[in-house]
């Protein structure tokens, strides 16, 4: 993806979550059979559904629980593309946002 179609994506995505999509935040997975169904249904997904994606993925544009979690810290985050690198998400996200398939 060209960084411009970066750019259209991310303001998409933040104009989805700013617009007040419910996103499934709860349950985080805790365990790593929990983490790969969430898996198993980005996976099922058709590929231009970017709204379930955030909505499975249970994104949020703010730091989440009293931890203050956010992408910026997440083992995914590609911060010079401000970019999800985990393939079943694979979109770009701002440092501030967070979602439940966070790790470290
Ligand atoms: S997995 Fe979630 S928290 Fe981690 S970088 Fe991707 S969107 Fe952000």
């Amino acid at each position: 993806m060209r960084p411009e179609e970066e750019d259209r994506l991310l303001g998409k995505i933040a104009h989805l979550l700013e617009s007040g999509l419910k996103t499934q935040v709860e349950p985080f997975p805790e365990t790593h059979i929990e983490f790969a169904k969430i898996l198993d249904e980005l996976r099922a997904l058709p590929q231009e559904d970017l709204r379930a994606k955030l909505v499975i993925g249970g994104f949020t544009n703010t730091p989440y629980g009293p931890d203050q979690m956010r992408c910026l810290e997440c083992m995914y985050y590609l911060v010079h593309r401000k970019w999800c690198d985990l393939p079943e998400l694979a979109v770009p996200v701002e440092p501030d946002w967070w979602c439940r398939l966070w790790r470290i």
